[in-house]
């Protein structure tokens, strides 16, 4: 969500996360655009050039609405302590982000700015982490407890002037899902968004064809999926420690998806989750919190918040064991080329 630096933004975290590996319909119309901070693509396999365009505007607005960054936004309202009353759509992302940091236990942090700009992970670059005094000062200015939101007058106020709203683990979940909307209204019923590697199907290829998307390699993008996903009409988010981070000289990693509990990146075991759900946004916030809690946890929190097992999830660990749900059997497919190396195993 930040303009500034978007121009700098790496090649790495622009190259899509999950691949389209299935042939081509009848002649989909694409569209592609950097928005939301990242690589926007929209195939179409039964819409028009008309319906991308539309799709690519909304994304726009919502890329400006959502920025938290922009003193004119309704997110950078919020944080510039700007009174305002916010469209019943923000508010409803921004009620429902809280509502899931209280049933994460805070591993889920809407009001994490502070710390995420410390931070400040978008390149691969060498540089030194904050000191430990600095990370304290920045936690003490993050946490939900800091936000009042009032549901009637569809207000949201910081009390601490250091502390400020960040979305970037759900907002693109949240266009997503809008999008989504807005193209099946135009009548689109067969299509691809994907949103810096946050995927939402629209059906499937055809009637009577899945989508197949490819899971990408944590441990080397460049080389094939380590998986693929079978699937229509559902949103896959992924999460994972190699889409934007940093190096110190003594050569340690550190990435961009935090711990609110250390106010460090998350060293849960896990190197990606894979979240596959109905809605976006509910992926979106899954993956981000799956991977603070590592595997053990995040599929005992899975049961808890969906005992009917209807959201579908992909830990892969630094040690190569890839731990499938089994809601996901005939639908997760390993790559052949990977046997030796990754062990799959289902939960
Ligand atoms: P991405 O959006 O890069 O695909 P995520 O959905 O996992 O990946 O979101 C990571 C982004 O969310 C970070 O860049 C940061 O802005 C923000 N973030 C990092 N840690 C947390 C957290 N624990 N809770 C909420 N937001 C977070
Ligand atoms: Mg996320």
């Amino acid at each position: 969500m930040r303009k500034n630096v978007r121009k700098f933004a790496p090649v790495l975290i622009l190259i899509p996360l999950l691949f389209i590996l299935t042939g081509c319909g009848q002649d989909p119309v694409t569209k592609s655009g950097m928005l939301l901070d990242t690589v926007v693509t929209v195939t179409l396999y039964d819409g028009t050039q008309e319906d991308l365009d539309a799709a690519f505007t909304a994304i726009s607005g919502w890329d400006d609405r959502l920025d938290a960054f922009s003193d004119t936004s309704e997110i950078g309202q919020i944080n510039s302590e700007t009174p305002t009353v916010l469209s019943d759509e923000i508010y409803g992302l921004l009620k429902d982000s809280v509502t899931f940091s209280g049933t994460s236990s805070d591993a889920f942090d809407p009001v994490l700015g502070s710390l995420i700009d410390l931070w400040h992970i978008q390149d691969p670059e060498e540089r030194e982490a904050p000191t430990q005094e600095q990370i304290d000062e920045a936690r003490s200015h993050s946490g939900t407890n800091l936000l009042i939101l009032d549901d009637s007058a569809k207000t949201a106020v910081l009390t601490d002037s250091e502390a400020s709203v960040n979305l970037g683990a759900d907002a693109k979940g949240f266009v997503g899902d809008q999008i989504k909307t807005l193209l099946e209204e135009r009548g689109v019923k067969h299509g691809l968004i994907n949103l810096g590697g946050n995927i939402v199907l629209i059906g499937g290829k055809s009637d009577r064809e899945d989508f197949t998307i490819g899971i990408d390699n944590p441990f080397d993008t460049s080389k094939d999926p380590i998986a693929t996903l079978t699937l229509s009409d559902v949103s896959i988010v992924t999460s994972g420690d190699y889409q934007r981070w940093f190096t110190d000289s003594s050569g340690k990693k550190y990435h961009h998806i935090l711990d609110p509990s250390t106010g460090y990146p998350a060293e849960s075991g896990l190197t990606q989750v894979v979240v596959v759900a109905e809605s976006s946004e509910t992926a979106d916030m899954l993956s981000t919190t799956l991977f603070v809690m590592g595997k053990e946890k995040g599929l005992e929190f899975l049961k808890e918040i969906d005992p009917d097992g209807k959201i579908g999830a992909v830990f892969t660990e630094k040690d190569g064991t890839v731990t499938v749900t089994e809601n996901l059997k005939g639908k997760f497919e390993l790559n052949t080329e990977y046997q030796d190396e990754l062990a799959v195993s289902w939960s």
